[in-house]
């Protein structure tokens, strides 16, 4: 393979795809899209659980969210195609008094962004989220339009949609190196030949890291591994039941085809590239599962997966040319919220690179940003 283009995508998941679609778009030029694997979407994006929410405690992650969520509401419009964004909310229970003032804080920035977000008393949990224990909780947020969605399918309209508007792609096809002359970047070397380019966007998940040491960047994104556990059918969840997050266990849960997926975030996880499933991670998730709600003791287990996020020091992503190279512009480090912020990362991304004003403003993206050491870390992170 001897190939040119105007940009190339690295990396076939859920970014790179809203990347390639809203570039397509904006008729960037020729774009190719690259991916190791032989389809789309078996990296972080086939692990997600498929949560989109607006409730963060930093400016830019919310202004994200309500970007992505409109965009997911017009995504049959804007791609032609049918994915469900199925608006059955997203409620956070606060137990600690440590939460309880991060998130009343965070709850009086999202109101002033013009958030739709309920604080409830431990007794109007039930008619938003039956069977939940209220034991120890102060209060809940929730957000009616926050909701679940299918990242496969959403993958599948932007990349649907895309090809159409003349997106190439070569799969099997891993980037081993990437080619510079005097700071601009020329080539893209990979395992089917080279591909003459002067711009590489960098969509590479958990893999971005890699991706800028081959241009001498230090992308600060690191791998770390998550675990989900799915039960078989259960009788008691009503189909409206949401998104769930018991903030002080870490657990988190929502309903899935006829049961429940249940996943935590385990913070003594170091960064490594292991996806392999450890039982004594899903003995703490069902542990934590069964305080939230006792009745899944009458649950079987269906499915368990591990996955890795793509991690930053500020769990913040990163959006952004990358200053010490020309034609090298990074979309990672979404830190467990990647599949929420696809849409907006996406079309951020193709107003820049066609050069107009970014519909919110990404500057605290840059990925420059780490050098200065005065991180604003988003910490409603799951
Ligand atoms: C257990 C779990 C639960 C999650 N839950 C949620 C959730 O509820 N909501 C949410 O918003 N997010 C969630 N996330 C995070 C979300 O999945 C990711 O943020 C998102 O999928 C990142 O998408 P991506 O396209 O950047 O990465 P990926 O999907 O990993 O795609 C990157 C692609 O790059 C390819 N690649 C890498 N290196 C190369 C190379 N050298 N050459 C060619 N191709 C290459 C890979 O093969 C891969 O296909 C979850 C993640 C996990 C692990």
């Amino acid at each position: 393979m001897q190939k040119s283009a105007d940009a190339v995508i690295i990396g076939g998941g859920i970014i790179g795809l809203a990347v390639a679609f809203y570039l397509t778009k904006a008729n960037y030029g020729k774009i190719l899209l690259v991916e190791k694997e032989a389809l789309f979407g078996t990296g972080a994006t086939a692990k997600a659980a498929g949560g989109i929410r607006a409730q963060f405690t930093t400016k830019e992650n919310i202004e994200m969210s309500m970007l992505s969520e409109k965009l997911f509401c017009s995504f049959k419009e804007d791609t032609g195609h049918e994915a469900l964004f199925d608006q059955v909310g997203y409620m956070f229970l606060i137990k600690d008094d440590k939460d309880a003032e991060i998130f009343q804080k965070s709850y009086e920035l999202q109101k002033s962004l013009g958030l739709k977000i309920l604080k409830l008393k431990p007794e109007e949990i039930a008619q938003y989220a039956p069977h939940v224990s209220i034991e120890g909780v102060q209060f809940a947020m929730f957000c009616p339009d926050d909701g679940l969605g299918d990242p496969h399918e959403f993958l599948t309209g932007y990349e649907k949609a895309a090809r159409k508007a003349g997106l190439e792609i070569a799969f099997d096809t891993e980037v081993t190196s990437i080619e510079q002359v005097d700071g601009k970047i020329t080539k893209v070397i990979t395992s089917q030949g080279d591909i003459e380019t002067s711009m590489v966007i960098n969509c590479a998940g958990p893999f971005a890291k890699e991706i800028g040491s081959m241009v001498g960047a230090n992308v600060k994104v690191e791998p770390v591994r998550r675990q989900i556990v799915t039960t078989g059918e259960l009788s008691f969840i009503e189909p409206f039941f949401p998104m769930v997050v018991d903030v002080s266990s870490g657990l988190y849960c929502h309903k899935e085809s006829k049961g429940m997926l249940l996943g935590w975030a385990d913070k003594n996880v170091k960064a490594s590239y292991d996806i392999s499933i450890d039982p004594d991670y899903t003995d703490n998730i069902l542990e934590r599962a069964l305080e939230l709600i006792p009745q899944l003791d009458e649950a079987e287990i269906g499915n368990e997966w591990a996955g890795l996020y793509e991690v930053t020091p500020d769990h913040r992503a990163i959006i952004g040319f990358e200053p010490t190279v020309q034609g090298m512009f990074h979309v990672t480090g979404f830190s467990g919220h990647g599949f929420m912020h696809a849409p907006a990362a996406g079309l951020v991304t193709a107003e820049i690179l066609t050069g107009k004003k970014p519909s919110i403003d990404i500057s605290e993206y840059a990925p420059d940003r780490f050098k200065e050491g005065q991180l604003i870390k988003e910490t409603n992170v799951i």
